[in-house]
């Protein structure tokens, strides 16, 4: 009988144990808010950490094309175009600054050995894009306020990039085959 009891009262407590928890979580839920009642995004940025490590930030006036952060990329997911520069000045000029943020783990090793000092990573997060092409993208086609950060590296900005870079190649008209001798 007293084993009975016993289980009786251990089922009530146990009940009871698990009902305060639900209705814990419950209330904890109506005083956390939703997201949107806290931040105001996308009309307003969400608020970071000073560290946060998100987009890069790119100043293509500075780069010199060295390639040491392509180098230092552990996923090899930064690709440099350049070409050699129009005398009297040296050295080369970047053409195309592509890293594929399909690859890219933000991990930052590609700051560090720049000896130029123009990339950075970034504060920015949005960068949602409806193809795996639009996470590429050209910093050196993008206009310099959102390629260093100060806009929004929106995917607006970013298929503006593209419209810059294509068409690649073009095919052109075959030449008119010479008339055969007389
Ligand atoms: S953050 Fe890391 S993975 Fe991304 S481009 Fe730089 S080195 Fe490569
Ligand atoms: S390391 Fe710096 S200067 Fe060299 S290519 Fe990369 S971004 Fe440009």
């Amino acid at each position: 009988m007293r084993s009975w009891f016993r289980n009786i009262r251990l089922a009530i407590g146990t009940i009871a144990e698990g009902m305060y928890v639900t209705l814990d979580a419950l209330v904890q839920t109506y005083r956390r808010k939703t997201f949107t009642s806290h931040f105001e995004y996308p009309e307003r940025p969400v608020p970071i950490r000073p560290r946060y490590r998100g987009f890069h930030r790119f100043d293509l006036t500075t780069c010199i094309g060295c390639d040491k952060c392509a180098r230092a990329c552990p996923v090899d997911c930064i690709y440099i175009d350049k070409e050699k520069a129009k005398p009297p000045a040296k050295g080369f000029a970047v053409t195309g600054f592509k890293i594929d943020y399909t690859k890219c783990m933000f991990c930052a090793l590609c700051v560090d050995p720049c000896p130029a000092d123009c990339i950075f990573m970034g504060s920015n997060f949005d960068l949602s894009c409806f193809t795996r092409d639009g996470c590429v993208v050209d910093y050196a086609k993008l206009p310099l306020e959102v390629a260093f950060g100060q806009a929004t590296l929106s995917p607006t900005a970013v298929a503006e990039s593209k419209k810059v870079a294509l068409p690649v190649w073009v095919k052109t008209a075959e030449p008119a085959a010479a008339p055969p001798p007389a």
